[in-house]
């Protein structure tokens, strides 16, 4: 039996909320595969650490984290503590450290739900985002000078290096060959960032070269905000740097029915270090300990998570689970114009997958 060993940092807000249900999801494919086993190691860093300790995790953090095949992440952030030490001191060091260099992040209206684009269809709505998730305008580069007198100075640098923006694009196009797409589109903002923003142009040009098959679009970042809006149907893969990516896909989330839906993987392609799937949202604190939050982005990223481990059909599976759920339209939360709790959706998509495994089954005997 082949052993996976799994690293789980649930957070903080809503983000051990929604893990429950995604760790339920996860020993039920675990029983009823029986192919696999988990070796699962919970950890709690959060702000409750951080309050605790002065850091968001030990200093060996990066160190324990290394070895694992695999990490699932829920969401931090919490009033008490600012949110740039909760995101430089934990999220952003795994993303940075591992080279997880692309955010995968895809945009699909699901099945029983509508999006609040009129006239906007399930075929309209089905790209993906791929985002730099290294470097770019999160560079932790730059200062503040004279601080709290009127000559107060912010620099914050945005850092684009040749072997960083090349991989994230060549691997855009090699996924967008892959799957057999004839468009890809960039994200740029050339116009205005006249030394960033034409050299990531100038890199998506250069490998556009290599994939001639492929339609190249470079849109500046507010006309393409407009037209995720407008003319969805225009993408299939988008690539983007790290603050246009970010942005781009909370709205990505919006028009195919909120946050509560967006799964992602931070991806180390060579898998040399582990990569790590979370929802695109945060801990939603707004909502936190009410029991209200949607666990399908949660859901779905550990169906990400066991594509990018070869299990693509435990991915379909879950998929095929959660859009039962929701033509059922019976279960669903209050950001979904429900009732449901977050344990009675999690609870409803394990019956249907508990279902479609026991078919499964059935059928390979
Ligand atoms: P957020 O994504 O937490 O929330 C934005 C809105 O979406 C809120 O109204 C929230 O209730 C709603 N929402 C989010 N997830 C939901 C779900 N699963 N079900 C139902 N509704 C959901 O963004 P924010 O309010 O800007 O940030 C809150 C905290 O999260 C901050 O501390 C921020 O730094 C942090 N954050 C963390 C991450 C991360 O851990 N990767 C990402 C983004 C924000
Ligand atoms: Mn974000």
């Amino acid at each position: 039996m082949k052993h996976h060993s799994l690293a789980v940092i649930p957070g903080d807000g809503i983000g051990p909320e929604i893990m429950n249900e995604a760790m339920k999801v996860l020993q039920l494919i675990e029983e009823m595969h029986g192919g696999f086993k988990f070796d699962i190691q919970s950890f709690n860093w959060n702000c409750e650490y951080y309050l605790k300790h002065g850091k968001m995790m030990p200093d060996n953090g990066m160190e324990i984290l290394k070895d694992f095949d695999v990490i699932l992440f829920g969401a931090v952030g919490e009033p008490r503590v600012p949110d740039h030490i909760s995101v430089w001191e934990l999220i952003l060091p795994i993303r940075k450290t591992f080279e997880q260099y692309v955010n995968m992040r895809p945009i699909k209206l699901l099945k029983g739900l509508e999006s609040p684009l009129r006239h906007k269809s399930h075929d309209d709505l089905d790209f993906v985002v791929i985002r730099e998730n290294t470097e770019g305008e999160y560079s932790n580069m730059g200062g503040r000078l004279h601080q709290n007198t009127p000559y107060e100075i912010a620099v914050q640098n945005n850092v684009f290096t040749r072997y960083g923006t090349e991989r994230i694009v060549k691997y855009a196009y090699e996924y967008a060959s892959c799957h057999n797409v004839k468009r890809l589109t960039a994200a740029t903002k050339s116009n205005a960032m006249n030394h960033s923003m034409t050299f990531w142009d100038d890199i998506v040009k250069e490998i556009s070269q290599q994939y001639n098959t492929i339609e190249t679009n470079l849109y500046h970042i507010d006309a393409l905000a407009a037209y995720f809006v407008s003319n969805p149907e225009k993408f299939d893969v988008v690539v983007a740097s790290n603050l246009f990516g970010d942005i781009l896909t909370d709205l990505g989330a919006a028009i195919v029915g909120g946050l509560g839906l967006a799964p992602s993987g931070n991806i180390n392609p060579e898998q040399k270090y582990p990569s790590m799937f979370e929802p695109i949202h945060g801990s939603a604190p707004d909502i936190a300990g009410k029991g209200i939050a949607n666990p399908i982005a949660q859901i779905w990223s550990v169906g990400m998570m066991m594509d990018h481990l070869g299990y693509s059909e435990l991915n379909h599976l879950i998929l095929e689970s959660i859009e039962n759920v929701l033509v059922d339209g019976k279960v669903r939360t209050p950001d979904l114009g429900g009732t449901a709790t977050t344990s009675d959706m999690g609870d409803a998509i394990l019956e249907r997958l508990r279902t479609l495994l026991e078919s499964e089954r059935e059928q390979v005997h």
